[in-house]
């Protein structure tokens, strides 16, 4: 491949290596030494391919610590969080080995004695995979691991910032023994070799985790073709007015600065009755303050910069918006290019947010906690479910009928 695109450390700004920019023709014969090796890679026997996926497993464990370090370098994720993800995917593809030795068909008690009904599970051939830069290793592995286990062949597009750290993913996953062709991955622009993979008649189903947007355009793409879309969310978190508020709080925290708040399901917002309010707010910006903001390969960074200048934007602007329409600003709030680059965005909590406030209403994905106060259930409900989204939800009561 002639074309490449740096790889960038966030924290620095720094280029740290290259990758190929592939283009829509290499992704095409991605695809065809996919194809050409499905026959064999579903013809082998299941207990076999649940070896390998231990093989797999325990050739990502082998090389954690090395795959970890470059996800560290180059998603912007602290190294101890790293370390786990990768620990994470190995157990993904023990979990499959187990899984598809377990798997089976049924037979059926027809009506007609002549007939006899069974099914029987097959692969379905040739996927594509594409998956995002917030957890670049365990996401893709949600995918290939049961994909690969169930002699499915597989052609995966990561996302172009976390590219480096698929590489050496891949290469242990050949390590251990993969043939050629069961598992190709292609490097490059997502509307390019994404959209290749998507579209392509040689592909016969898709496995996607992004955006919605991106989720909604290759369903358009990929009409017709069976497909599993992981989308985005703005997820509530509703605190009642029995809640423990110190249980609330840091949860709502974890959940909101965990991953620098890159998270489909983080915290989205807080909805907190007016009687918690000011407590909870308080034990926020506490969790918030203790939070250590720095270079990612540093021992006690808990939270590392923004992966790119996309996601940085968005946030910086979402907190911009609520705070010029009155919403306030009670810790964080500002990027911090003292710290390496413009990608550093501190821990955030703000409070007097509204319904149509972008941070209510679109995916934030950074680390911001907003506040809206509210008076009543019904009112909480109201805002809960005042939103296109539903991808996850938080409840904070001690009464689970009220949950
Ligand atoms: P994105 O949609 O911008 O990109 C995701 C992937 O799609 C990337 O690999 C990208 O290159 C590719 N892509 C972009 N345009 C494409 C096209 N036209 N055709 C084919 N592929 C294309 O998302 P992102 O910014 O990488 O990831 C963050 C998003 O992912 C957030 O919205 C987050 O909520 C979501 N997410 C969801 C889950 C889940 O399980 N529901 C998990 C993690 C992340």
């Amino acid at each position: 491949e002639a074309e490449t695109m740096p790889v960038r450390n966030p924290a620095t700004g720094a280029v740290i290596g290259q990758v190929p920019n592939s283009s829509r023709a290499t992704a095409g014969r991605a695809i065809a030494a996919a194809k050409a090796a499905a026959a064999g890679w579903a013809a082998r026997p299941v207990w076999e391919r649940a070896k390998l996926c231990e093989a797999m497993a325990d050739s990502v464990l082998a090389h954690r610590d090395a795959i970890a370090r470059v996800m560290s370098e180059e998603q912007g994720k602290p190294l101890a969080q790293a370390v786990g993800e990768v620990s994470k995917a190995s157990d993904g593809f023990r979990l499959s080995a187990e899984l598809v030795r377990q798997m089976r068909g049924e037979t059926i008690p027809a009506e007609n004695p002549s007939k006899l009904v069974l099914t029987i599970r097959q692969p379905r051939g040739g996927y594509a995979v594409i998956t995002p830069w917030n957890f670049p290793v365990n996401i893709p592995v949600e995918y290939l691991a049961p994909g690969l286990a169930t002699g499915n062949t597989i052609v995966w597009v990561p996302a172009p910032t976390t590219s480096a750290v698929a590489v050496m993913l891949m290469r242990a996953l050949e390590e251990a023994g993969l043939p050629p062709g069961a598992l190709n991955l292609v490097t490059g622009e997502g509307p390019v070799v994404g959209d290749e993979i998507v579209n392509h008649p040689d592909t016969h189903g898709i496995g996607f985790t992004g955006s919605a947007a991106t989720g909604r355009r290759i369903a358009e793409r990929g009409a017709g073709k069976p497909l599993l879309l992981e989308l985005g969310g703005n997820g509530p978190v509703v605190v009642y007015d029995d809640a423990d508020v110190d249980l609330a709080a840091a949860a709502a925290a974890s959940g909101a600065f965990g991953n620098a708040g890159q998270i489909c399901a983080a915290t989205g917002r807080v909805l907190v009755h007016a009687r918690l309010h000011d407590r909870f707010v308080a034990k926020v910006v506490e969790h918030a303050r203790a939070m250590v903001l720095g270079d990612p390969l540093h021992q006690g960074t808990t939270m590392g910069p923004l992966n790119n200048p996309k996601v940085a934007a968005k946030v910086a602007e979402h907190v911009e918006e609520a705070v010029a329409a009155g919403a306030t600003l009670h810790v964080g709030g500002r990027r911090r290019p003292d710290l390496g680059s413009d990608l550093f965005f501190e821990p955030t909590v703000i409070s007097g947010v509204t319904r149509n406030m972008k941070i209510n209403r679109e995916e934030t994905f950074g680390p911001v906690v907003p506040v809206i106060s509210f008076r009543d259930d019904a009112e909480a409900l109201d805002l809960a479910l005042d939103s296109e989204y539903g991808l996850s939800v938080g409840v904070f009561t001690r009464d689970t009928g009220r949950a």
